[in-house]
């Protein structure tokens, strides 16, 4: 199944073949897709792997079946897609969704929905859609698609089983593909070559690397301390702007893989900081790491908002003790 994406997304597509064979579909699949561009076509590609009576493995017309060229017409009633109304994802949007499907299948075995820009579903939709994700009905299939993952409720993320695709496109330009936690972090802050080459061989950059991993252990194991410490030196490191953001970003990146560490999926940054990662992993439950996440992202919006540098440290160091 999925063939067009059998060398470019292995994981999902040995997943698929699998969930297939034992015909064990999950009753939510989330797609972390780190703005792979043809996320779209994945989702609709395992929703027809599922629905077409061939199996068919391709997000393209099959052509043997009426309902994949229905799905392509958009007008395959098992099959709904959400996306943003407006700047987010409603709660009617969802109440529909839910009216339309509480009947069971007649066409088909399954009936499926996918969401697009799954962080956009305010509270209340988030809160509607996490109803229908906690009590499955038999037969019927989520897909979620975000690229901003962290941004959805742990709920949310708790009840799906995560498919990350690897966003290989970037490094088109790069004779192989990257190894070391710095060319994996250059790579995905550097979107050309030169800028590439250019991260790679910044020596200030790979001190403020080392400098966040080295910070995180500090106030998460030493927290009294931390504060009086760290916040010196922070702010020696990171004395602009653009900088803190890296600082944060890397704070960020951190977090996701320890999180990728605790659901037992490959870390996409910290590879050179296994110990690390797998330490703070242990010491923090998934609840803690996903409200970290959203302190960085709420520093990052504070320092959009010109907070003064020396206030948003302490802050987070502060709201990282109450978590
Ligand atoms: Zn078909």
């Amino acid at each position: 199944m999925l063939d067009e994406f059998k060398n470019s997304q292995k994981i999902i597509y040995q997943m698929m073949q699998n969930a297939a064979k034992n015909q064990r579909f999950s009753h939510a699949y989330l797609i972390d897709a780190n703005h792979y561009p043809l996320k779209s076509e994945i989702a609709i590609a395992i929703a027809k792997f599922i629905l077409c009576p061939n199996n068919y493995t391709n997000s393209k017309n099959c052509k043997e079946c009426t309902q994949c060229k229905r799905i392509d017409d958009g007008n395959f009633t098992e099959l709904k897609i959400i996306k943003p109304d407006g700047a987010w994802i409603k709660k009617e949007q969802l109440e529909e969704l839910q009216r339309q499907f509480s009947t069971k299948a007649i066409e088909t075995k399954y009936k499926i929905y996918i969401i697009h820009e799954a962080e956009k579903m305010n509270s209340s939709a988030a809160n509607s859609i996490l109803k229908f994700l906690e009590e499955p009905e038999p037969g019927i299939i989520a897909i979620l698609i975000t690229d901003n993952m962290y941004q959805l409720l742990d709920t949310i993320i708790s009840r799906c089983q995560i498919i990350s695709l690897s966003n290989s496109k970037n490094y088109s330009f790069l004779e192989m593909s990257p190894q070391t936690s710095l060319e994996k972090i250059s790579l995905f802050f550097a979107k050309t070559k030169e800028k590439y080459y250019e991260f790679i061989n910044d020596n200030e950059k790979i001190n403020q690397i080392n400098y966040v991993i080295k910070f995180l252990q500090e106030i998460e194991n030493n927290q009294e301390l931390a504060i009086l410490k760290e916040n010196k030196l922070w702010t020696s490191v990171f004395n602009e702007k653009n900088k803190i953001e890296f600082g944060l970003d890397i704070m960020m990146i951190t977090y996701k893989d320890i999180l990728n560490k605790k659901f037992g999926l490959p870390l996409d940054f910290m590879i050179d900081y296994q110990s690390v990662v797998e330490q703070l992993s242990n010491q923090n439950s998934v609840l803690q790491l996903c409200k970290k996440i959203e302190i960085i992202l709420e520093m990052k919006r504070r320092l959009k908002v010109n907070i003064n540098n020396n206030l948003l440290i302490d802050q987070l160091i502060l709201l990282f003790k109450e978590v």
